[in-house]
């Protein structure tokens, strides 16, 4: 449980991390809140010579509104978007989702971009960037670049970012107030864990948007589920336009687990976490359309 030997340098500013990590390539490491990092360095699983620590950095915190997203800063800490009136205004859903992610430790020192730049499968936020569309923004040596949600998580543990970019910021767009449907989207997430405070076993988020009587548009998103956040397509195609009823709901999410291949581990066999997929999906859908 120890370490091996690393150098640790304090960024000054997003330039100077990005140009440290160009100068040491794969041996270099960014480090924000630590709290997933180091528990890999000190079961050796990571071994980087050279953490270069951003969690200080001003630059890197904070939430600002830009027309219709809200504009949050990679070191920002869980536990200030959660308390965060804009993104409780204007992204309840994520205030909500990140209020689930582990204990009030953890959420006062890890950080939204950590969350999302560590692509852990199993990790609440990025299903919610899959499920809103959000585009992670980028900072290498030639400046900076959006990478959308859908093709920044590429495995587990596996993300977009080249070894010497830093993700400066994420752009969520903007859907409504926490716990509300808000501008006609409600949303709701399932998550089932083995204890209080835990990763999700399997997750589900589902966005539904009403007009009418119908479900104008839904969007699924699943934790857990492969190596990779993914979107139950399935059922989001099977609500498009159907009727916003119980029955209507029910049978679409029982598509909910189609196409996943999930992962085998001490807390789940495949065809159990598909089985909760279904089941949490059909919860969640209900909660969104206020069933
Ligand atoms: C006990 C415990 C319970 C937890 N429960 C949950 C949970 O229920 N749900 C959940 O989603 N998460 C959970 N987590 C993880 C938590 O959300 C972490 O805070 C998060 O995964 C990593 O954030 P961090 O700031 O600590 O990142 P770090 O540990 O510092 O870094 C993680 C990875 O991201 C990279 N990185 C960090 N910031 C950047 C950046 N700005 N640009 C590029 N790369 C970067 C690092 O190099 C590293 O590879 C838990 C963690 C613990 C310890």
């Amino acid at each position: 449980m120890i370490p091996a030997a690393f150098d640790y340098h304090r960024a000054e500013s997003v330039e100077d991390a990005v140009s440290v990590l160009s100068e040491h390539g794969d041996d270099a490491k960014i480090l924000a809140g630590g709290h997933s990092l180091l528990p890999l360095m000190r079961l050796r699983l990571a071994y980087p010579a050279l953490l270069v620590d951003v969690g200080r950095l001003e630059e890197m915190r904070g939430v600002r509104q830009d027309g219709d997203e809200l504009v949050i800063g990679a070191a920002t800490t869980h536990h200030d978007v959660v308390r965060d009136g804009l993104v409780r205004r204007h992204c309840g859903v994520l205030a909500d989702v990140t209020a689930m992610v582990g204990d009030p430790q953890v959420r006062h020192r890890g950080t939204m971009g950590g969350a999302l730049a560590h692509g852990d499968a199993a990790g609440d936020l990025p299903t919610v960037a899959l499920a809103l569309d959000a585009t992670m923004v980028a900072q290498g040596p030639d400046g900076r670049r959006g990478i959308p949600a859908a093709e920044f998580f590429v495995d587990y543990l596996e993300t977009a970012l080249a070894p010497d970019e830093v993700l400066v910021e994420v752009r969520w767009p903007t859907l409504g107030a926490a716990g509300e449907g808000g501008q006609g989207w409600g949303y709701a997430y399932e998550k089932f864990s083995r204890v209080a405070q835990a990763w999700a076993i399997v997750g589900s988020l589902a966005l539904v948007r009403r007009d009418n009587g119908s479900v104008a548009e839904a969007r699924v998103g699943l934790t857990h589920m492969g190596a990779t956040p993914l979107r139950a397509r399935a059922t989001e195609q099977a609500l498009s336009g159907a009727p916003a009823s119980a029955d209507a709901l029910a049978a679409a999410s029982e598509q909910a687990a189609d196409g996943t291949s999930p992962p085998a581990d001490l807390s789940a066999q495949p065809d159990y976490r598909q089985h909760l997929a279904r089941v949490l999906t059909g919860r969640a859908l209900a909660r969104a359309a206020g069933m």
